[in-house]
């Protein structure tokens, strides 16, 4: 069967190994006599694969014991609300980077709940540069500091995560997690929505630093406190247990690839090749980010104007590319790279570039 050229920005391309595996198993998991979504979320059966999916996002993310993985429902969007609900102490600030559209969400659900404030913005700049915070004191008795470490609409990302001391960082990381070598002790929390690099929707994973679960209210909405979570080990209530099991399999994938290192190799090399062709094409093809804000996950760019833009998204789509047209409040054109997204598609999309280039 032939696999689609797939650039979707999320939902995106999984391995096709894991797919198979999931396959094979549908039916019969293990011998069960049953699939994994018939699977009770309190069997040990299934309790193998949650415990094996948390062990694992440990390992290659090098996690250490002060942090709880937690695995919860209501997609990154959630953890908007979520996040100033559990941190954000009356009495005191949160701070929002604002990089793109996801950062502006984050952020004015955040002013819903509490006083949050914005400590940069790159907007006025088309949201082009990620801001650069060295040097930038914040008040010492901020709740928390938010970023968005990659920016899938614009295509920027964080190249050195800023540091403010003792104020706690947290982080969107939705579209770069498990792309690039991170250290988890320069966060207090990071969650991320697993379509785009961690698996299919439905599962949303936090990981947190234990001290500040202490910051969660016992008034908040127990499926909104992360302590249930946390005391629970994600099984307070029915897991999204399919989904975490398809998280599994993906992490297995990045353990048998060769953990971060590997990736990491493979996503640089990958970005490279579409970068490069967008330098040396003498103009036709215009990069959105500041080339020192790149992203590695989704390439952003244009060409000359919209009907030679258009005209590239309509061929590139007779061809066989899926996903290429940026996201609707910003148009232009989108490459989105996860990691499931083998480089040979990449291959094959530079070509198609360099012959539509060729032909006009
Ligand atoms: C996709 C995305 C989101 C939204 O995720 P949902 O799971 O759909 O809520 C939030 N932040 C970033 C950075 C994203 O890429």
């Amino acid at each position: 069967m032939k696999r689609a050229l797939n650039f979707n920005a999320g939902p995106a391309a999984l391995p096709a190994e894991v797919l198979e595996k999931a396959q094979q198993e549908m039916m019969n998991y293990q011998d069960s006599g049953m699939g994994v979504m018939e699977l009770s979320h309190r069997s040990k059966a299934y309790e193998e694969i949650h415990n094996k999916a948390e062990s694992l996002l440990r390992s290659l993310l090098d996690i250490p014991d002060n942090y709880d993985v937690l695995f919860l429902q209501g997609g990154a969007s959630l953890q908007f609300t979520m996040v100033p609900m559990n941190l954000l102490q009356e009495g005191s600030t949160a701070y929002y980077i604002l990089t793109g559209s996801w950062s502006e969400k984050a952020y004015k659900e955040a002013t819903k709940i509490g006083k949050a404030s914005i400590a940069s913005t790159g907007k006025d700049g088309s949201y082009k540069v990620i801001p650069d915070m060295t040097g930038v004191d914040l008040n010492d008795s901020a709740a928390y500091v938010h970023i968005t470490t990659n920016n899938t609409i614009y295509g920027t990302q964080w190249q050195n995560i800023p540091y403010f001391k003792d104020i706690p960082l947290v982080a969107d990381m939705s579209s770069d997690i498990l792309s690039r070598k991170i250290d988890v002790s320069q966060y207090g929390l990071i969650y991320a929505g697993a379509q785009k690099n961690l698996g299919p929707s439905g599962v949303t994973v936090a990981v947190v630093r234990k001290d500040l679960l202490s910051r969660s209210q016992d008034n908040l909405p127990v499926m909104l406190n992360y302590r249930t979570h946390s005391d629970s080990r994600s099984l307070y209530n029915t897991p999204p247990t399919l989904a975490i099991y398809l998280l599994k399999l993906v992490l297995e994938w990045a353990e048998s690839l060769g953990g971060l290192d590997e990736i990491e190799r493979i996503n640089l090399l990958k970005s490279n090749l579409i970068y490069d062709a967008i330098d040396s094409s003498g103009g036709f093809y215009k990069g959105h980010a500041d080339p020192g804000s790149r992203s590695q996950m989704n390439v952003t760019f244009t060409l000359d104007n919209e009907e030679l833009t258009a005209n590239f998204l309509s061929q590139a789509k007779e061809n066989g590319f899926i996903g290429l047209n940026g996201h609707r409040s910003v148009g232009g054109c989108r490459a989105s790279i996860y990691n499931a997204v083998p480089l040979d598609h990449v291959e094959k999309l530079v070509d198609f570039m360099k012959v539509f280039q060729s032909q006009n």
